[in-house]
């Protein structure tokens, strides 16, 4: 009877299992061809300053480029880090990131820092401070210029080998973030004792400032992060509301789409010009002619 009873149901549920398998195993299949080719793309989103307003950093972000359509991160990063591949596309945003701060020296955007996502399983590799040291020495960039984010959730337990990791880190001269801050309930015992500077507070709370618990939720990050004297970073600020409650409660720092969304190096100084967010050369030597 299980089989008249099911039959349906059965082909329906092998069906939706079908297409499952099938998409990751394009997806997987896509990302090693990407992965060979380097087929990817950074856009890099200006971090903003929220007094005085102007730019003091962008977050490197991934995507994937295949055939002529770009597909965001958010499609590729769990199965790059289920299959490792996580590790090689994480050191070709890294080196792409130094190649880009070294074409950035002499321009506008010159001495900008740039902030990028590193998985932790990339972190928790024994080689990955020496090749990140020898990559910036490689293309002469100070370590001053790079933090690290890393996803809450994913040091909610730290091994004792990425807490021996960050603090070679840290004494290098890098920094480091906590993004998504918030999802992955980290217990203030390791905040304190991991060399973490920044708290990103991740969007899902700053979309709900306007609510009475939402603004609570978004208070107590922000006493917390001032208290262990972090800087903290308000993500995903998308109206002039969010941006004001934010600024009225000394949030060091935002990022969103309202300041300025991600863009491609050569359209970032148009971009930045264009929200108002930097200094310009040209602003400047008008300003001083
Ligand atoms: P994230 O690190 O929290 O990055 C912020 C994400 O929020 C980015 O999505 C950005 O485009 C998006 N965002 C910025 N402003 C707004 C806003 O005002 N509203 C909304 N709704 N979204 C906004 P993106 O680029 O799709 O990246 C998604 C996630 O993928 C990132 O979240 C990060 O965890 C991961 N990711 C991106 N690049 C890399 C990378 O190079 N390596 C690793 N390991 N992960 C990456
Ligand atoms: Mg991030
Ligand atoms: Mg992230
Ligand atoms: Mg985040």
């Amino acid at each position: 009877e299980v089989k008249r009873d099911g039959k349906g149901s059965y082909r329906f549920f092998s069906q939706a299992m079908h297409e499952q398998v099938r998409e990751r195993t394009d997806t997987e299949a896509m990302l090693r061809q990407a992965v060979r080719t380097n087929a990817f793309e950074l856009h890099y989103q200006p971090r903003v300053l929220l007094l005085p307003r102007r730019v003091v950093a962008v977050e490197a972000l991934v995507r994937l480029r295949s055939a002529d359509i770009l597909i965001a991160p958010s499609r590729f990063i769990r199965i790059a880090e289920e299959t490792g591949l996580i590790v090689p596309i994480g050191w070709w945003v890294i080196e792409q990131v130094c190649r880009q701060l070294q074409q950035w020296k002499g321009t506008i955007l010159d001495g900008v820092r740039v902030s990028l996502n590193v998985s932790a399983m990339q972190i928790r590799r024994s080689d990955f401070y020496p090749a990140l040291r020898a990559l910036t020495e490689r293309y002469g960039i100070d370590p001053a210029q790079i933090e690290l984010e890393i996803t809450e959730s994913s040091l909610v337990e730290p091994e004792p080998g990425v807490a021996v990791c960050l603090n070679l880190l840290k004494e290098a001269g890098f920094s480091m973030a906590l993004d998504d801050f918030g999802t992955g309930y980290s217990s203030f015992a390791y905040l304190n004792r991991l060399p973490i500077d920044t708290l990103k507070i991740d969007r899902s709370f700053i979309r709900e400032v306007g609510s009475s618990q939402g603004a609570v939720v978004v208070e107590a990050i922000l006493a917390l992060g001032r208290a262990l004297g972090k800087k903290v970073v308000a993500e995903g600020v998308e109206t002039r509301e969010q941006l004001a409650w934010l600024e009225a409660r000394g949030c060091d720092e935002a990022q969103g789409f309202l300041l300025c969304p991600p863009a491609v190096a050569q359209d970032l100084p148009r971009a930045l010009a264009a929200s108002g967010l930097i200094r310009t050369e040209p602003e400047r030597r008008r300003s001083a002619s």
